[in-house]
């Protein structure tokens, strides 16, 4: 089973990927949690391009396909091998991120960002992709709370009013495929957001 968490800065995706990871594990599970962009050793040397100011040096398409270039070597290396030995795969971000951080503003075509996607995963899809949704205020005061303003990177810059429409984004993402989405309200505390996690996964993947 491969199942993505999506969502704005700060909305707790790594801290609901560990505390679902020890709960499959704890039902004997193989489960390999993993994160875009990165996830194999080639896709880490893309995120450190990208997440360094220097990556600031790209225009929308270069990153959009090195974004790309990660998500295929981390599909290839990564997340297919694991689906493949019947292991659950978590992935903090996936296609979805792309679609919202490379395609909300429109400075990529959308077929050049749909043909690198098809590229990047072929027929490797997410059974299940978990929205956690909050408040872009909520969340940027949260991961500046857990980072510390000198290391926010270069993305957490941005304007509040911007990682607003990312979460607005994320959300007609989900609308169009309710099927495999699971929005859930992220401005709880953590144990109860991770039973919503889990109660939602239970019913959607039959567990
Ligand atoms: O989830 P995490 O904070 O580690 O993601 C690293 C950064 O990469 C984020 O700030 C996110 O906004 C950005 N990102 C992006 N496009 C993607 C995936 C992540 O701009 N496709």
């Amino acid at each position: 089973r491969f199942v993505t968490f999506e969502g704005g800065e700060g909305t707790g995706k790594s801290t609901q990927i560990a505390r679902l990871a020890d709960r499959l594990r704890a039902g004997g599970l193989d489960v390999v949690a993993t994160r875009e962009p990165g996830g194999s050793p080639g896709a880490e040397c893309v995120r450190h391009v990208l997440l360094s100011g220097g990556a600031e040096a790209f225009g929308p398409l270069a990153e959009a396909i090195l974004f790309a270039a990660a998500r295929a070597d981390h599909v290839d290396t990564t997340i297919r091998p694991a689906l493949d030995r019947g292991a659950w795969v978590l992935s903090d971000r996936f296609y979805d991120s792309a679609r919202v951080y490379q395609g909300a503003d429109g400075a990529v075509p959308a077929a050049t960002l749909a043909a690198l996607e098809d590229a990047a995963v072929g027929d490797t899809r997410p059974d299940l992709t978990v929205l956690l949704d909050l408040r872009a205020d909520i969340g940027l005061a949260r991961a500046a709370a857990r980072r510390g303003a000198a290391t926010v990177d270069r993305f957490e810059r941005e304007a509040v009013a911007v990682h607003e429409a990312r979460r607005l984004a994320f959300l007609k993402l989900a609308g169009a495929e309710p099927e495999r989405f699971l929005v859930v309200d992220a401005a709880r505390d953590a144990a109860a957001v991770a039973e919503a996690v889990w109660n939602g996964l239970c019913s959607r993947l039959g567990r």
